[in-house]
């Protein structure tokens, strides 16, 4: 496998795991000020959860106002009203915690805050043009990983599907992951959002290594890196032995532990390189269908690794994969295969659905959701193969029938 000698990681300035961490918050916040904005997932409002943070916080000293006024998906039209809220308050950090909506949200609320709307002028790379009100992010899922990245993800009804602003400055203040926050996600929401995180890992791991012209502005995703390889394969490791387990036995507090801990790196990693071809073919699947990110990437996932296989670089990649979900040493090309198929394995075993037919997608709609991918040019881009039309389509057509997830093999 080729070496790579060269790595970028932007990150929070702190970060802090494990079960009980949420007590950090108070400092945490003192760090930037006494006034805090908590933007919080709606379905905390019923949970004792945040009555606790709000008294620790309170008896820190902090000034804290609550917005939880969090629409499904994100539409732009509730980010500026949220944003309006926030004006009025004036800030000096916004604390988020809740899914990856609930991050996102935050993290463009402080966008906003600082450097106004409308929205639209920041979709894209690089366009945020400088710091934003500083955002601490706590997760209630694991995960999207939005508490260590640098992107956020909106609905714009003037676009046909979500669009993505991506910037280092997006990139939270601090995140705190304390894995209690995710004992009561419901099962679905587990396994949706913990088969994205694997996806989140293997991508990253996957993802392609582009020429660095460092004397340049840098893309946000760079690609696979010295750094990224290291935390994507662990998380991997993770993910593939523990999500099984807490969507089996929600309670499992070991399991949530390691779920939440591998989608934690497995956002260190992409956030960094960046992920790719079932993000991008997941992009207009989710919205024809309404159906969650995490179930469309996951059930794509197979089948972009199929293609992966074409190019003889990647494979040792995706055999390296293959190890880490516990696929016995074999050539490198069985080890391969075989990573392609623990994850087929692994996705029926948490529910998501084998084939785009059974999630609604006609066959007739396939060449306009290979045609509506191309929309998402960076996630392409950075696809270890080169992904013209025709390589979309061919994705799209096994996983409409599900041909891998019954374990043929071409
Ligand atoms: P989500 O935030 O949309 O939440 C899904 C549902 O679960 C909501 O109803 C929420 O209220 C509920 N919920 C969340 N945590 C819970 C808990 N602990 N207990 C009970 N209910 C809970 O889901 P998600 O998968 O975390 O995030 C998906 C969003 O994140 C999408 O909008 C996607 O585009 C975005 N995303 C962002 C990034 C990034 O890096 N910024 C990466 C991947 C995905």
């Amino acid at each position: 496998m080729n070496d790579i000698t060269a790595g970028t990681l932007r990150l929070p300035t702190r970060i802090h795991f494990g079960y009980g961490s949420r007590a950090q918050l108070p400092e945490v916040l003192r760090g930037h000020g006494r006034r805090v904005l908590a933007i919080v997932d709606p379905f905390l409002t019923r949970s004792p959860v945040l009555a606790e943070i709000r008294t620790a916080l309170r008896a820190g000293g902090l000034d804290v106002e609550v917005h939880s006024d969090i629409e499904p998906e994100l539409p732009t039209a509730s980010l500026d009203t949220a944003a309006e809220f926030a004006r009025t308050h004036r800030p000096d950090a916004i604390l988020a915690i809740g899914g990856g909506s609930t991050l996102d949200a935050a993290k463009l609320v402080g966008l906003l805050v600082t450097h106004g709307g409308p929205l639209r002028r920041y979709y894209g790379e690089n366009l945020v043009p400088g710091p934003t009100l500083p955002v601490v992010a706590m997760p209630t899922t694991a995960g999207t990983g939005s508490e260590v990245t640098p992107v956020a993800v909106v609905s714009d009804p003037g676009h046909d599907m979500k669009v993505g602003i991506s910037s280092p400055h997006l990139v939270p203040a601090a995140a705190i992951v304390d894995p209690l926050l995710t004992l009561g996600a419901p099962r679905a929401v587990t396994a949706h959002a913990g088969i994205d995180a694997l996806v989140h890992a293997v991508e990253s791991y996957t993802a392609a290594d582009p020429d660095r012209a460092w004397d340049a502005t840098l893309p946000v995703f760079t690609g696979r890196n010295a750094f990224t390889d290291v935390i994507a394969l662990r998380a991997v490791e993770l993910l593939g032995a523990a999500l099984p387990v807490a969507v089996g036995d929600p309670d499992d507090r070991q399991a949530r532990e390691n779920v939440a801990l591998g989608s934690l790196l497995a956002g260190i990693a992409f956030g960094a390189t960046g992920t790719h071809l079932s993000h991008a073919l997941q992009y207009p699947i989710g919205a024809v269908t309404g159906t969650p990110h995490g179930l469309g990437t996951g059930l794509l996932l197979p089948h972009v690794l199929q293609v992966c296989l074409t190019d003889a670089g990647t494979v040792p990649r995706i055999a390296a994969v293959g190890a880490a979900l516990g696929v016995a040493p074999s050539t490198v090309e069985e080890q391969a295969r075989g990573a392609i198929r623990a994850v087929a394995r692994l996705n029926r075993a948490i529910g998501v659905p084998a084939s785009l037919a059974e999630i609604g997608v006609t066959r007739d709609q396939l060449p306009r959701l290979a045609e509506l991918a191309a929309r998402a040019t960076r996630l392409v881009a950075i696809a270890p193969v080169p992904a013209p039309p025709t390589v979309r389509l061919d994705i799209l057509d096994q996983a409409y029938t599900g041909h891998l997830a019954e374990g043929n093999y071409r």
